[in-house]
């Protein structure tokens, strides 16, 4: 096996100072910065060297339940479901301004936390970010139910109202798409959030969070909790609130949940007598993103509690098809990008290259190529295409995921190291002769780690390309009509790009089959993660000029 990465290339220089200083730790609940009500902090750290940015409140269950409380006196009493829904969507467009006219400063803080190219976050992700708030700023009024027609004397109306208090629990390659992915939908629906950032991001979403304080969002409307997984993330996915002032009895609830709920020990099922005198008023719904692993265990704790409702929007192994007839030159380009971009940190990324044998070894010489030609380096420097990985964990991660692509027999055509001795920066990484068996072309390696597999027909890669537990998305490279309508039909994921890939816009939804999660976000879908629906039936009193 040889390695030819060109090293000389590029170089990772001392770490440029970032144009930005950390100005919020805090948690950010009821309109108040908070210490941890433990006094708790933990260090986020910059990925260019491992060293502290900043120590940040470091949220758990108390904090959780005040953030839930907040955001449930804000749903019950406070003005924000009850305004009018253009004087929502006016809040709305006010902090997506203020969110522009901040764009420097967030995507500074985006690429000091995670890594990300500077210019990538300034001119792609934070612009993202705006556009999907005005998105939703613009469906806050254009949400209504249905008159619907009744086989008798009734008038038959459907409302569409907020659910309540939403639970969202976001991951860290993408800081603030992902908070907007999760809050603009929920908000413009009149909903109160409780969000959980990414232990590794805490710093973008907070400082986006105080904006829409400062464009008018009431207290108590958009709570942010800072944390780990298994202690704030699971208090919220686990979390039930029970109103007190209500009286249960008589209301038949499986024991697990009654016990749950209270912390008594009922020994019964049916009992709410006397142990959960109040009504279970959930955290509805409660959507997630982040791995599979972490998926299940967040869909566990929730449906234990209280059976909330549970979008999951989780990890991928994504094909990426260049069929025959591929303008090779184009399809790696795209290829490369598809797999590359924000250091293969990305849930969609195309992951499993495969590629017609009739055009194989050439796509494999210049994927090879245009991989040994990336640019590597700081990401606050102009013109760098990738930064480092988000921490150690995902950088020792991925270095054992290239070993055991070494082990299996693929061909390390160039990279498989790690760049530079400081920081967690990989080299661009492709293999050549990967084999559907092997764990590089089966298990989501969240690097920039490229698997080049060879295929003979049509068939035989629809088959191979949905041999995977996963279905998230898929590109398909042809200029061939039927081709692409066989392959876009044929696949099982929730996106298909042809000619193109990684187009996110605000507008589309995004979301995915099998063990990819469940719901859709963006567009129109994500409003029905938010809403619920109520028939009301009115008789006719005379109905008879029916
Ligand atoms: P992760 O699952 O480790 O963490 C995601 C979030 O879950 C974090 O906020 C974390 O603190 C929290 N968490 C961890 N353990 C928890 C627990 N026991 N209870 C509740 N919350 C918990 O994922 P990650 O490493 O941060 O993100 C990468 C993963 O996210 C990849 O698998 C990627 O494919 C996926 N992802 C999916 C999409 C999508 O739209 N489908 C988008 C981005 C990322």
């Amino acid at each position: 096996l040889i390695c030819r990465y060109n090293s000389t290339l590029v170089a990772v220089e001392e770490p440029i100072t970032p144009p930005v200083s950390v100005k919020h730790t805090q948690l950010l609940i009821n309109g108040q910065f908070v210490d941890a009500a433990s006094g708790k902090t933990f260090p986020t750290l910059d990925p260019r060297t491992g060293e502290v940015i900043a120590h940040v409140a470091e949220g758990d269950v108390e904090d959780v339940n005040r953030a839930v409380s907040a955001a449930r006196k804000a749903f019950d009493e406070g003005p924000w479901p009850r305004m009018t829904a253009y004087e929502r969507s006016r809040i709305i467009l006010r902090f997506a301004d203020l969110l522009e006219q901040h764009t420097d400063e967030i995507a500074a803080l985006e690429t000091w936390d995670n890594g990300k190219p500077y210019e990538q976050a300034a001119n792609t992700e934070i612009p993202m970010t705006v556009r999907l708030f005005r998105y939703y700023a613009g469906w806050a009024d254009k949400i209504h139910g249905l008159t619907v027609p009744a086989d008798g004397p009734y008038h038959v109306q459907t409302l569409h109202e907020p659910i309540g208090v939403a639970g969202q629990i976001i991951p860290w390659n993408f800081p603030m798409l992902m908070f907007s992915w999760k809050v603009g939908p929920a908000l413009a629906c009149g909903n109160t959030v409780v969000i959980k950032t990414a232990e590794q991001t805490p710093l973008s979403a907070v400082y986006a969070a105080k904006l829409f304080h400062e464009a008018g969002l009431p207290d108590g409307v958009l709570n942010v909790v800072s944390g780990f997984g298994p202690t704030a993330g699971a208090a919220l996915a686990s979390h039930m609130e029970v109103d007190k002032n209500l009286n249960l009895k008589g209301f038949w609830f499986p024991k697990k949940l009654l016990n749950s709920s209270c912390g008594n020990s009922c020994d019964s099922d049916i009992t709410a007598q006397g142990c959960l005198q109040g009504s279970l008023r959930a955290v509805v719904p409660l959507a997630f993103t982040g791995s599979t692993d972490t998926g299940k265990i967040v869909l566990e704790l929730a449906s234990k509690s209280n059976l909330k409702p549970v979008t999951l929007e989780l990890g991928g192994k994504s094909a990426f098809i260049v069929c025959e007839d591929a303008d090779v030159d184009q399809a790696v380009e795209l290829s490369h990008s598809a797999v590359f971009f924000n250091q293969g940190q990305c849930c969609c990324a195309g992951s499993r290259t495969f590629v017609h044998e009739h055009v194989y070894n050439e796509f494999v010489e210049k994927a090879r190529a245009r991989a040994m030609n990336r640019s590597v380096g700081d990401p606050f420097k102009v013109g760098i295409e990738q930064g480092p990985q988000v921490d150690s964990d995902q950088f020792e991660k991925i270095l054992r995921c290239i070993r055991s692509g070494v082990e299996s027999g693929a061909i390390l055509e160039t990279g498989g190291d790690r760049f530079g001795s400081n920081g967690y920066y990989i080299q661009p990484t492709v293999f050549s002769n990967v084999q559907d068996d092997m764990s590089i072309a089966k298990e989501e390696i969240f690097g920039p780690v490229q698997s080049i597999l060879k295929f003979k027909d049509l068939d035989e890669v629809i088959k191979r390309a949905n041999n995977s537990r996963y279905g998230l998305a898929a590109g398909i490279f042809t200029h061939n009509l039927d081709t692409a309508n066989t392959l876009s039909r044929a696949l099982k994921v929730g996106t298909v790009w042809i000619n193109c890939y990684d187009v996110f816009d605000a507008a589309v939804p995004f979301g995915g089959y099998k063990m990819s999660g469940n719901g859709r976000e963006k567009g129109i879908y994500s409003l029905n993660n938010y809403l619920q629906v109520k028939a009301v039936v009115t008789a006719l009193k005379n109905p008879s000029w029916l």
